[in-house]
């Protein structure tokens, strides 16, 4: 039931299905979604899928938009079997609501549990953030196989780099089928910077921001982690420390077991991103495993040290905005403590030259999305008139 890899669909003007499971692909797709209804011309759902559906809600709310939700499933244990339910309710939805095409963004279960859906129903496959690898497939794991595997599925891929572009031609796929578009999180972040908003979340100011979730900090990472923040708050009487938790329950539990009683670390829900963003403005630093918010801090000048071995954007390592050091290794501590120590980096402007582009991809994919399915003459997302400078 599979279609071959790259295969040449037949474009036709139909219905786009925009498949979201996790808050970061609702961040990164919202700007996709509002330059395509900006547009009209392509009929579009967008379909909250996954088990972070109440926060992809929340996030395509904040941009006025609504999302059909596909059913909660009770949590499996074994991912192959989410997987296959997951797959199997997603072929459902999509006959239902007669998809033609179907959108997918990142390197989630979902999204590939989307990508392979589309695929055994011969509906072509748009992936937006397509062609990011860590120098290690194996690390981060599941994310960078799951994106390779979706690479293969897709017929439009939309690189947020050049170096991103150049990997999806040299594993063979068409030129013509993938664009440079730069990353929608820098859409999301441009927006957002553009109306900011007080937040009050501690009476004193915040020093650091902390943010945990990857699969690899789970095991020991996550104590390694508490301990060195201990040991700085310890050394730090005055940092007060900002931790909005995940939504992971059990990620969440563990946070609060440790540091439930600890006066300098202020624990919250998972922040609207609006707050999330003005937060880290403000504070500057951040200790964190995100992918995303390796994006975003060259544009806020906010330095971060990432809790990993290996990471698919070192651009934001390049820029001097992020520095890679994992949980395990014996200089966490010093790194976390330089991060405290270090002067702030001056922030990016939202041009051609900053390492996630200029925060108008959404606009470019929407247009050249738009070309391909009704079939019209495909115009450079490069160099296309934007729409919504
Ligand atoms: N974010 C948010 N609220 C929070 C923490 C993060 O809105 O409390 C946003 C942040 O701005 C970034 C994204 O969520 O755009 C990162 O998501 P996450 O770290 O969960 O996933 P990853 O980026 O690693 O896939």
């Amino acid at each position: 039931m599979r279609a071959s890899p790259n295969a040449s669909f037949v474009p036709i003007p139909g219905h786009l299905l925009i498949v979201a499971g996790t808050r970061p692909e609702a961040i990164k797709l919202a700007p996709v979604v509002c330059a395509l209804l900006g547009d009209g011309r392509i009929p579009i759902s967008v379909i909250a899928a996954g088990q972070q559906a109440a926060e992809v809600s929340c996030v395509f709310a904040d941009w006025g938009l609504y999302a059909t939700h596909l059913p909660q499933m009770p949590s499996r244990s074994h991912w192959r079997v989410a997987e296959r339910e997951q797959r199997h309710r997603l072929r459902v939805l999509f006959l239902a609501l007669g998809a033609d095409a179907i959108m997918v963004q990142g390197d989630t279960w979902s999204a590939y549990a989307a990508a392979r859906a589309a695929a055994e129903l011969g509906r072509p496959l748009i992936h937006v953030e397509a062609g990011l690898r860590s120098p290690d497939p194996r690390d981060p794991y599941p994310e960078d196989a799951l994106r390779r595997l979706i690479s293969r599925r897709a017929w439009l891929h939309f690189a947020p780099t050049e170096t991103a572009r150049n990997v999806l031609i040299d594993e063979g796929i068409a030129e013509s089928q993938v664009s440079v578009s730069g990353s929608t999180a820098a859409d999301a972040l441009r927006r957002l910077m553009a109306q900011p908003q007080p937040v009050a979340l501690s009476d004193e100011p915040i020093g650091l921001m902390v943010t945990v979730h990857r699969r690899e900090n789970w095991d020991g990472g996550l104590e390694r982690i508490f301990d060195a923040l201990d040991q700085v708050m310890r050394e730090r009487p005055a940092l007060r420390v900002l931790w909005p938790l995940h939504s992971n329950p059990k990620l969440a539990a563990k946070v609060r077991e440790r540091f439930a009683d600890q006066a300098q670390m202020v624990l919250n829900e998972p922040l609207p991103q609006r707050a999330f963003v003005e937060q880290l403005h403000r504070c500057g630093r951040i200790l964190s495993d995100s992918g995303g918010v390796q994006e975003e801090v060259p544009y806020l000048g906010a330095a971060a040290l990432i809790a990993r071995r290996c990471s698919e954007r070192p651009q934001s390592e390049d820029s001097g905005h992020a520095r890679l050091c994992a949980a395990d290794d014996p200089n966490f501590l010093a790194e976390l403590n330089r991060l405290l120590d270090r002067p702030r980096p001056a922030a990016t402007p939202f041009d051609q030259r900053a390492p996630w582009g200029d925060g108008r991809a959404g606009a470019r994919i929407a247009q050249r999305v738009i070309d391909a399915l009704l079939g019209r003459t495909v115009v450079q997302p490069e160099t296309a008139q934007l729409a919504h400078a």
